[in-house]
C-alpha cells in the first residue's frame, strides 16, 4: 500500500511534491509574485513591482478599485483611474501580467460569503472605516485564488492592511509568502499615495505635517514621549483633522504599553482639506 499519510503542514507539502503536484511557495525564487493595487500607479507601486521581481520569475499586477473596501461617502467614485498610463508603468517595469477585472465580473450579484477581519479589523483604521478591512481581505483572497501567486507583495504604507493579510495567510493556511515593502516618500517626507493628487498646492505643503510628526515621534525613547511629541507636531497644523495617532504592536495593532520592548508602529490618519491621508513609521523600543 503506497498511500502517503500526511499528519501536518510540512508532510502535506512533501506529499504534494512527491505526487508531482507542486507545493506551497518554496524559499527559493518562486514562479509568480502578485502586487495588488488600485491603479493610479506611482513610484511606490513601482518599488513593489521591483521587489516582487526579486522574489519570482514573473510579476503580476492587479489593478482593481475594490468597491467593497470603500464606505458610503468615501472616494470610490472619484478615485483616480488612469489605466492606460498604469499599463505603461507595468510594461516599463517588466511586469508579465496585469489582471484588471470589472467589478461585475469579480463579484456575483448575490454574493454571500466574505472574509471577516475579526476584532483586529475593528481597531485603528478599522474603527474609522468600518468594514474596510473585511473588504480588503475578501478581495485579496479572491485575487490570490484567481491569480494563484506564490508570493504577494504589500506596502508597509498600509501597515494594518499588511498585518491583517499576514494574519489571514496564517489563520486560513494560504500557501503564499507575504513580503512587506518599505514606504517610498517624496523628498520632503510625504508618503507617496494615489490620493496625493487630490491635494491643492497649499494642502500639499500642509500634508508634510503627518511625516514630520511621525519622524519627531520616532526620535523619542518611550511610548509616552513618542505619542506626546508626535501629537505636539500635529497640533502645529490646526487645520489638519486627526482621525488617530497611535503607537501599536506591529502584529496585533493593539496599543503598546509604557514597558513595551521590540518594534512598535506609530501610525497616523488625518484629513488635509477633504483628503484623508495615512502614514506610519516603525520604531524599535
Ligand atoms: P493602493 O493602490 O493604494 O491600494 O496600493 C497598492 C500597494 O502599494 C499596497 O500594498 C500599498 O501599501 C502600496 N503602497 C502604496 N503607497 C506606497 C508607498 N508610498 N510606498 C510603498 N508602497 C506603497
Amino acid at each position: 500500500m503506497d498511500v502517503i499519510v500526511a499528519g501536518d503542514r510540512a508532510e502535506l507539502a512533501e506529499a504534494r511534491r512527491a505526487l508531482g503536484i507542486g507545493g506551497p511557495a518554496s524559499p527559493g525564487k518562486a514562479a509568480l509574485a502578485l502586487v495588488p493595487t488600485m491603479g493610479a500607479l506611482h513610484e511606490g507601486h513601482r518599488s513593489l513591482m521591483r521587489l516582487a521581481g526579486e522574489h519570482a520569475e514573473h510579476v503580476a499586477v492587479s489593478i482593481f478599485v475594490n468597491p467593497l473596501q470603500f464606505g458610503p461617502g468615501e472616494d470610490f467614485s472619484r478615485y483616480p483611474r488612469t489605466f492606460d498610463a498604469d499599463l505603461e508603468v507595468c510594461a516599463a517595469e517588466g511586469v508579465s501580467m496585469v489582471f484588471a477585472p470589472a467589478a461585475e465580473d469579480l463579484y456575483l450579484p448575490d454574493r454571500q460569503v466574505g472574509v471577516s477581519a475579526g476584532e483586529m479589523g475593528a481597531v485603528v483604521e478599522g474603527a474609522f472605516r468600518p468594514g474596510h478591512l473585511d473588504g480588503v481581505l475578501t478581495v485579496v483572497l479572491k485575487l490570490f485564488n484567481l491569480v494563484r501567486p506564490d508570493v504577494a507583495v504589500f506596502g508597509q504604507k498600509d501597515a494594518q492592511q499588511l498585518a491583517m493579510i499576514r494574519r489571514m495567510v496564517a489563520d486560513l493556511d494560504l500557501p503564499i509568502s507575504v513580503v512587506g515593502a518599505p514606504t517610498l516618500r517624496e523628498a520632503d517626507g510625504l508618503a507617496l499615495s494615489s490620493r496625493n493628487r487630490y491635494l491643492s498646492p497649499e494642502e500639499r505643503g500642509t500634508a508634510t505635517v503627518l511625516s514630520r510628526a511621525l519622524f519627531a515621534g520616532a526620535g523619542q525613547r518611550t511610548p509616552g514621549e513618542i505619542r506626546r511629541v508626535a501629537r505636539a507636531v500635529l497640533e502645529e497644523e490646526p487645520s489638519v483633522a486627526v482621525d488617530y495617532l497611535v503607537l501599536v504592536d506591529p502584529a496585533t495593532f493593539a496599543e503598546v504599553g509604557e514597558g513595551h520592548t521590540g518594534e512598535a508602529i506609530l501610525a497616523v490618519a488625518a484629513r488635509v482639506g477633504s483628503t484623508r491621508l495615512i502614514d506610519n513609521v516603525t520604531i524599535g523600543l
